[in-house]
């Protein structure tokens, strides 16, 4: 199956995705956002990464900023912060050059290295875009974190590449219906920019406030039903 250039998703959305279902339908279907601290840092090391000023060419390495990728088989187009080209005989050739280059994606992170894998699948859906762009194989990439100043290289395992494509079927699916999902208050929430417009606190609350209101329309109810039986 091809997706239409109409139906392609947000390739970032997948780190929203696997952060928290509802954050990305309430970013990507409903259209909310909200800055906070982590954001504003995100962004500013995406501006610093996608500066075309610091573009180089160092020997048998060719980095190439800003790139936009697409796939029609997953579904998603978004941009890579850094492709890095490695001069290599079993890559692919590149347009405008003689030599055979190996693609290896870089993407810019804020904080550190994390224990759940939205960035890893981020990074992978990249790297698929990239071999169905190029026709080419991307065994693996690096997130380079801003707080630790360190690379973590990511190996796109077959486990790694089923999750981008489970995920990214889900994620079609939400959009097609247009289904937010329902708050579930989680440790997550207290590093989410979207708590204010989420609101869990308040919508647990007035779950609770609804709960009572049906209960006692409920005893009302039973209470009208006996005395039109007796
Ligand atoms: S506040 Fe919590 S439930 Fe709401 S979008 Fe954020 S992480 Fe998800």
């Amino acid at each position: 199956m091809a997706y239409k250039e109409d139906e392609l998703l947000q390739l970032s959305g997948i780190q929203h995705f696997s952060f928290c279902r509802r954050q990305w339908a309430l970013i990507h279907i409903e259209q909310q956002w909200a800055d906070n601290l982590r954001t504003v840092e995100g962004e500013l090391m995406h501006t610093r990464a996608h500066d075309a000023s610091i573009a180089e060419k160092r020997g048998d390495l060719l980095v190439l900023r800003d790139l936009r990728i697409q796939s029609a088989k997953l579904g998603v187009s978004g941009a890579c912060d850094v492709v890095e080209f490695h001069r290599n005989d079993d890559g692919v050739k590149l347009a405008g050059r003689k030599e055979r280059w190996q693609a290896y994606p870089v993407e810019y992170k804020r904080g550190s290295e994390k224990s759940i894998d939205a960035d890893r699948l981020q990074l992978c859906g990249q790297a698929m875009c990239l071999e169905e762009m190029l026709c080419c194989q991307i065994p693996a990439g690096a997130l380079f974190y801003g707080e630790t100043r360190r690379r973590e290289q990511v190996e796109f395992t077959t486990e790694l590449r089923e999750q981008v494509v489970e995920m990214l079927d889900e994620m079609h699916g939400y959009f097609a219906r247009g289904y937010t999902p329902k708050v579930k208050p989680s440790k997550s929430c207290n590093a989410c920019s979207l708590k204010e417009l989420c609101l869990p606190k308040l919508m647990r609350r007035r779950n609770a406030l609804n709960y009572i209101r049906d209960t006692v329309e409920q005893c009302g109810e039973q209470q009208s039903d006996r005395r039109g039986n007796s």
